[in-house]
């Protein structure tokens, strides 16, 4: 099986690192070169261009920034899809609104290249780990062929349905997530107005049920003033904005989201948008 992985960002360099300890050729490429040749000394072969690298590929793996970033990478004039053999199966794990998973699938699909949306839950850790889980939208036979190599940087493949599912999963486990932060955050500079200490919010309120397990780690990232990025927070306000968007769409209210939206807006306006989205605390607390 010819994998080409595309997008060696965070999330990317270590997903296609663990796809290396599997049967199958990987090829790899990234807009920037320097993840680039840390893959090439695991192992994996590199292209000139990214319609190269796909050009022997049964498998196309996308981990992409934003929707813009995938069309730019997949059908702008120098896009990879013309140059995957006929049949390939193009596997997007970025990010995106089901929207914009259904248009790829259409591009896809009136290149004779087959589509799947797989974005995943889980950060840095499980990329690393191998521990993320997969929101497969697809058909079953194209998630059978790909399952393998998902369980190679999963620990769980869920098959939600149709083309365009997936994205909708992960769009609202991270509205969900987004608001979480954001709550925790304004709640823990409450405690220390009313005389409760950091040390002992942060160390109490993520163990009560109140709290999301995820919590817990972004506790210790305040803790320890450390915000480098696992999830870096401009791409947690685009994912407010592609819910608020898929809102609109759907004539859905969804007002607290979108007021999370205009709060984590500002703290990337503030400078904090390469830290992880856990510096929404530091931009409320420095306000
Ligand atoms: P990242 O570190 O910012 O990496 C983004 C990747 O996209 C890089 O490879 C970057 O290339 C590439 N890229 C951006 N714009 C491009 C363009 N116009 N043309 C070509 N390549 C472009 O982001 P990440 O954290 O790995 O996230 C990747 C995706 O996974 C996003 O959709 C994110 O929402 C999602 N996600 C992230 C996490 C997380 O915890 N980090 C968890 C779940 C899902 P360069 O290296 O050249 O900049």
């Amino acid at each position: 099986m010819n994998v080409t992985f595309i997008g060696l960002g965070i999330m990317g360099s270590r997903m296609a690192a663990n796809l290396l300890q599997g049967d199958l050729t990987l090829t790899v490429f990234n807009r920037s070169p320097a993840p680039v040749q840390s893959l090439k000394r695991l192992g994996a072969a590199t292209a000139g261009s990214c319609r190269a690298a796909v050009a022997a590929a049964d498998i196309v793996v996308t981990m992409l920034s934003t929707p813009e970033a995938v069309a730019q990478v997949a059908w702008s004039e120098t896009g990879f899809i013309p140059g995957m053999p006929a049949d390939a199966l193009w596997v997007d794990c970025s990010t995106v609104n089901p929207t914009f998973s259904l248009k790829a699938a259409t591009i896809a699909n009136a290149h004779g290249i087959r589509f799947m949306d797989a974005p995943v839950a889980g950060s840095k850790p499980q990329a690393r780990s191998g521990e993320l889980v997969f929101f497969a939208g697809g058909s079953a036979d194209d998630l059978e062929m790909v399952a393998d190599m998902l369980h190679l940087m999963g620990s769980k493949v869920l098959h939600v349905g149709p083309v365009g599912q997936g994205a909708a999963l992960k769009m609202l486990v991270n509205a969900m997530l987004a608001q979480a932060m954001l709550a925790f955050s304004e709640t823990l500079l409450l405690g220390e107005k009313l005389g409760l200490s950091r040390d002992f919010l942060l160390k109490i309120l993520p163990d009560l049920p109140v709290c999301a397990p995820f919590v817990k780690a972004k506790a210790e990232q305040i803790r320890t003033d450390d915000y480098t990025a696992r999830f870096p927070l401009s791409l947690m306000h685009k994912d407010l904005h592609l819910a608020a968007l898929t809102a609109y769409e759907n004539g859905q209210p969804l007002p607290s989201a979108n007021l999370a939206k205009e709060m984590y807006a500002s703290a990337r306006q503030h400078g904090l948008g390469r830290d992880d989205f856990a510096a929404i605390f530091k931009f409320l607390d420095e306000r």
